[in-house]
C-alpha cells in the first residue's frame, strides 16, 4: 500500500515543467526537455525544459536587471518580510513539497516530511532576520593630519549562480537561495537534473512571497551544459556550488575567467569515533543512523567507524543487527525507512565499491547486495577487515556503506581520522568530555559532533576542511561569502 498522493501533487507532476525566468516559465531557447526518473521504479516520473547555455544567459540577464532595479530599491525590512513569508508559504505547502520529494528523490516519505520540509522553512525563517541587520563598521584611522570619517559598507555580490545536489533537492535550494536573498544577491538557480522539480515548486513560491521578477530564477538542466555555462559566465559575480569534489574543481577552473567568488560545499569521508567508555546505548544507533541516513547520501554520513578494541565487535555487531533490520523500500510506502538510492548510475557505482571492497579481502557484516531488480535498493551494508588504503576507506561512496575498524589509543586515531583528503565533519563518543575535546581540537573538519551526529541548525555554520570546500553556509558566517566588504574614507 502507498500514500495517495495529494492531488495538486498529481496536477504538478504531470503538468509540463518549464524553466523559471524573470518571474515568468518559459521553455527552454532550443525546445529540449529531459525526463526525472522515479527511483522507487526506474520509470519516468516527468518531462522537464532543460536549460542549454542560452537559458543560462537569459536568466542571468533577468537576475542583473533584477538586482539594479526592483529588489535594490526595496529596503531591508521589505526583504526580510518576503523571505519570512517563503519560509511561511514552505510550510503551508508542507505536504505537498514532502511528497514532491519522495517521488523525485525516493526518500522516504516521513523522513521528507520531518527533516526536509521542516529544515528548510527554518533556514528562510532564520535568514530572514539578517535581512535587516547586515551592517559595517566605522574604522579609527591613524593617518596623520586631516581628521577623516572612515567606515565599511556591507553590499551584495551581485548576480549569484547556485548549483546544487540531488540528496537533499528542497534543503540545498533553501541553504543557497535564503542567504543570497538575506545579502540582497538575485540567483540563478541550477537545481540537479535528477531532481529538478522541487525547485521549480518553491520557484512559484518564492514569488508568490512578493519577490520581484528575476530576483529568483530556476533552471533545470544538466551540469555539463547548463551548471558549466552557469560557472563561466561573464555576468554572474558568484557562484555557491554544493556537490562532488570532482565537479568542484571544475568549477574553480570555470569561474576563473571573470575571477567570479566562489563557495563551495564538497564532498566527505567522515570518521565517527566510538571510545569504549561511551554510552553504547546511545552511540550505537546513532552510528548506524550516522552513515544510513538519507541512504548515506550525505555529505555529512559518519562513513568511517572506529571503535576502541575492547567494544569493536559489540558496536559492530549492534550497527549491523540495525541495518539488517532498516525497512527498504518505496518512499511513499508507509513504514519506509530507507528508500531507494538516486539512480541507475548511482546504483552501479555504489555495488562497484562493494565488489572492490570485497575483492579486496573486507568481510561484510551486514548487507552488500541489491534489494529486487526494479528500482534502485540496496541492502543497509556494514564491511569490516578493510585496511586504510582500500578505496572503500578512502573514496567516497555516497551511499549506505559502512566501514568499521578498531584503535587503540587517541594520538592513533587523531592520525587515522584525518588521513583523508576530505574534512567536513566528524563525530566523537565518549563519557569523558575533556577527551573528547583534545579529539575535536586534533580533527581536521569544518563540525565535530560530540555524543550526537548529523545535528544541523540554520545558525551552525557548516562546510569543509581541506577538499571537503571552501566557505561556510549557514549561521552568519554564510553572510560574509554573499556580501563585499567597502571601505569609505572621507576627509572632513
Ligand atoms: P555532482 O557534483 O555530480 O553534481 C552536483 C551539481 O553539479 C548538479 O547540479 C550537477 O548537475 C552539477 N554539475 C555536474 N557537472 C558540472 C559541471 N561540469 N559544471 C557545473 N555543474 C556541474 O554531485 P552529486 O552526485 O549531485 O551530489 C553528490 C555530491 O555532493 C557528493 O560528493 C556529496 O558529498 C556532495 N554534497 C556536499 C554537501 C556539502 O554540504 N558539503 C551537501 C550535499 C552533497
Amino acid at each position: 500500500m502507498t500514500v495517495t498522493l495529494e492531488k495538486s501533487v498529481r496536477d504538478f507532476v504531470s503538468a509540463p515543467h518549464q524553466l523559471f525566468i524573470d518571474g515568468d516559465r518559459v521553455d527552454s531557447v532550443l525546445g529540449r526537455t529531459f525526463a526525472t526518473p522515479d527511483p522507487a521504479t526506474g520509470e519516468t516520473l516527468a518531462w522537464v525544459a532543460e536549460a542549454g547555455t542560452e537559458d543560462v544567459d537569459l536568466a542571468v540577464r533577468a537576475a542583473r536587471r533584477a538586482f539594479t532595479g526592483p529588489w535594490s530599491r526595496m529596503t531591508p525590512a521589505q526583504r526580510g518580510h518576503v523571505i519570512w513569508r517563503i519560509g511561511d508559504l514552505i510550510l503551508e505547502h508542507a505536504e505537498r513539497l514532502a511528497q514532491l520529494e519522495t517521488l523525485d528523490n525516493g526518500k522516504a516519505l516521513a523522513v521528507a516530511r520531518a527533516a526536509d520540509i521542516p529544515a528548510a522553512a527554518a533556514l528562510f525563517h532564520y535568514m530572514a532576520g539578517w535581512a535587516t541587520k547586515i551592517e559595517g563598521s566605522t574604522i579609527p584611522l591613524s593617518v596623520p593630519g586631516a581628521g577623516f570619517h572612515a567606515y565599511t559598507l556591507r553590499e551584495p555580490v551581485g548576480v549569484v549562480g547556485q548549483i546544487i545536489p540531488w540528496n537533499f533537492p528542497l534543503l540545498m535550494a533553501a541553504w543557497k537561495v535564503a542567504p543570497a536573498l538575506a545579502t540582497g544577491n538575485v540567483v540563478v538557480l541550477k537545481p540537479a537534473e535528477q531532481t529538478p522539480l522541487s525547485a521549480l515548486y518553491l520557484a512559484e513560491l518564492i514569488a508568490e512571497a512578493g519577490a520581484p521578477d528575476g530576483v529568483v530564477n530556476v533552471i533545470p538542466g544538466y551540469g555539463e551544459i547548463a551548471g558549466a555555462a552557469l560557472a563561466a559566465h561573464e555576468d554572474v559575480d558568484k557562484v555557491a556550488f554544493t556537490g562532488s569534489t570532482e565537479v568542484g574543481k571544475m568549477i574553480v577552473q570555470a569561474a576563473a575567467g571573470n575571477l567570479k567568488k566562489l563557495t563551495l560545499e564538497l564532498g566527505g569521508k567522515s570518521p565517527n569515533v566510538v571510545f569504549d567508555d561511551a554510552d553504547l546505548t546511545v552511540a550505537i544507533p546513532a552510528a548506524a543512523s550516522a552513515i544510513f541516513f538519507n541512504h548515506g547520501q550525505c555529505c555529512s554520513a559518519g562513513s568511517r567507524l572506529y571503535v576502541q578494541e575492547s567494544r569493536f565487535d559489540e558496536v559492530v555487531d549492534g550497527v549491523a543487527d540495525i541495518a539488517r533490520h532498516i525497512r527498504v523500500g518505496p518512499g511513499m510506502e508507509p513504514g519506509t525507512e530507507m528508500g531507494p538510492l538516486i539512480s541507475d548510475e548511482q546504483l552501479r557505482r555504489v555495488t562497484g565499491y562493494l565488489e572492490s571492497g570485497r575483492a579486496e579481502g573486507a568481510e561484510t557484516r551486514a548487507g552488500g547486495r541489491r534489494c529486487g531488480d526494479r528500482g534502485y535498493f540496496l541492502e543497509p551494508t556494514v564491511l569490516t577487515g578493510t585496511r586504510r588504503d582500500m578505496k572503500v576507506v578512502r573514496e567516497e561512496i555516497f551511499g549506505p556503506v559502512l566501514v568499521a575498524s578498531p584503535f587503540s589509543e587517541l594520538d592513533e586515531i587523531a592520525a587515522e581520522a584525518n588521513d583523508t583528503p576530505y574534512g567536513l565533519a566528524a563525530g566523537v563518543w565518549t563519557r569523558d568530555l575533556a577527551k573528547a575535546q583534545a579529539l575535536a581540537g586534533k580533527i581536521r573538519a569544518g563540525t565535530v559532533w560530540i555524543n550526537c551526529y548529523n545535528v544541523f541548525d540554520p545558525a551552525l555554520p557548516f562546510g569543509g576542511y581541506k577538499q571537503s570546500g571552501w566557505g561556510r553556509e549557514m549561521g552568519h558566517a554564510v553572510l560574509d561569502a554573499y556580501t563585499e566588504v567597502k571601505s569609505v574614507c572621507v576627509q572632513l
